[in-house]
């Protein structure tokens, strides 16, 4: 026997089930997200480097170790990370930005060379949401709102389930001046870090208020705050914000260690973290960022946007019990012997063309009882049974497969008709023997 060939590490398959589930998120993500004017805007899987080197910044994560890089003919290019550098590149490319409000949202899967384990792939899924061309915390309310009303439509308990954490990151200069006195009082506690917050104290000391290494913790509350340190105009920008969610009902801590992992952020930060799904809690995170489409070569434009992990919104739901059903078959199609399969499939073809919401699968194969068997395990709720007989007489049996109920004989012809003018409801009816309307 040949050795069978397994997945990437980290790369792994969504199998019917969760992929099912996947979708349901992406769908209904998409619906709020219609629903608030986004715009989608698909976007390809490769970009430059450079873009993410400039967008991310050198001294992230992404940049320094996750981001799988290749050499194409002299010129380096990567499988994207995240969305929204690609996003904005697009954007400022083809003028989509320019002097005009624009909302986009994009989905699909991302790749970061980072190490596997539950809620951490490296290829994954986002659906992201960018909007251009506002500067105020309006915006920053609504993007939040349209996740609370996302939660919400998937059944989560935005309260319960979850927990809105936010930040101020201030403008670039106050996060300068800021990151200064930082350093100097990680100086002088320098003892006390540990290997990956020594490093980081030269590269993005900011990232060390974000580290999970429990010896850190009594240097990280005994920081000095970003909040702090801000001006009055950009707190009372946040401010502001924090009224608007409370004026929306929308509750929400401020965490001053909220610093997210990107360069590019500024004022507002956020993230949506489930306490539910262990150490991978965070479902959703975004922000603002001012500067990025002027640092990638676009006219000066605010913007603020948010990506949410399919993934683990998924696991989320799958923890709380809240996934929607399958969509099981109406029907299967058993045909026996060769006329019935000539009669059948020709019918079969003229019923689906009558009825474009039907779910009928088609069997043909084995015999009548191993047909009846795959008919049951299918989940379908009737077997549509031509046999010899059926065959020669333009008739169909109706087996209700999940209740007690005789089998009935119906003309193939007025089952087609029934259902396509009765819809959905005609199965019952065809099940009970009840006649049609127009009979
Ligand atoms: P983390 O701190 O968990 O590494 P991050 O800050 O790197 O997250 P973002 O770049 O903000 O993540 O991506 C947005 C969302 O995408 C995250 O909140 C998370 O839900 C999801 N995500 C990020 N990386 C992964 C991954 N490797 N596997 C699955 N989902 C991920
Ligand atoms: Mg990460």
């Amino acid at each position: 026997m040949r050795k069978s060939i397994q997945a990437v590490r980290g790369m792994h398959d969504l199998l019917p089930e969760e992929a099912r589930l996947l979708r349901h998120v992406e769908e209904t993500a998409r619906e709020v997200l219609e629903g608030y004017g986004y715009e989608e805007i698909r976007l390809p899987v490769v970009e430059r480097t450079e873009l993410f080197r400039r967008t991310l910044g050198e001294a992230t994560d992404i940049v320094e170790k996750e981001m799988y890089t290749f050499d194409d003919h002299g010129e380096s290019l990567s499988l994207r990370p995240e969305g929204t550098a690609g996003c904005v590149r697009a954007a400022i490319e083809h003028g989509l930005c320019f002097r005009q409000v624009r909302r986009l949202w994009y989905r699909g899967p991302m790749f970061r060379h980072e190490r596997p384990q539950k809620g951490r792939y490296r290829q994954f899924h986002q659906v992201g949401a960018e909007a251009f061309g506002l500067a105020g915390p309006e915006l920053d309310a609504e993007l939040i709102l349209l996740t609370v009303r996302l939660w919400r439509r998937l059944g989560l308990d935005p309260e319960r389930d979850l927990e809105l954490q936010l930040n101020t990151l201030g403008t670039p200069e106050e996060r300068a001046a800021y990151r200064e006195r930082l350093v100097a009082y990680l100086e002088r506690r320098r003892e006390e870090l540990d290997p990956d917050s020594l490093r980081r104290l030269r590269t993005n000391p900011l990232r060390i208020l974000d580290s999970k290494h429990p010896a850190m913790r009594p240097v990280i509350e005994a920081a000095p705050r970003l909040l702090d340190h801000l001006g009055e105009a950009s707190r009372e920008r946040f401010r502001r914000l924090c009224a608007l969610l409370d004026l929306a009902g929308v509750p929400h801590r401020v965490a001053p260690c909220l610093v997210r992992g990107l360069d590019y952020y500024t004022h507002t930060v956020f993230e949506w973290v489930t306490h539910r799904l262990g150490a991978q809690g965070t479902v959703c995170a975004g922000g603002r960022y001012d500067g990025l489409v002027g640092q990638l070569g676009g006219h000066e434009t605010p913007a603020a946007g948010f990506a949410l992990g399919l993934e683990r919104v998924a696991a989320l739901l799958q923890e709380l019990g809240r996934v929607p059903e399958a969509a099981v078959p109406h029907a299967f199609l058993v045909m026996a012997g060769e006329a019935a399969l000539e009669a059948g499939l020709a019918w079969g073809e003229r019923l689906r063309e009558a009825c474009p919401w039907l779910r009928l699968v088609q069997g043909g194969e084995g015999s009548l009882r191993a047909q009846l068997r795959r008919a049951d395990r299918s989940g379908a709720r009737y077997a549509l049974i031509l046999g010899e007989e059926e065959a020669a007489r333009g008739t169909v049996s109706l087996k209700p497969l999940r209740e007690e109920l005789p089998q009935r004989s119906w003309e193939r012809d007025l089952v087609l008709e029934r259902l396509a003018r009765e819809g959905e409801g005609a199965w019952e009816a065809l099940a009970a023997g009840a006649p049609g309307a127009g009979a």
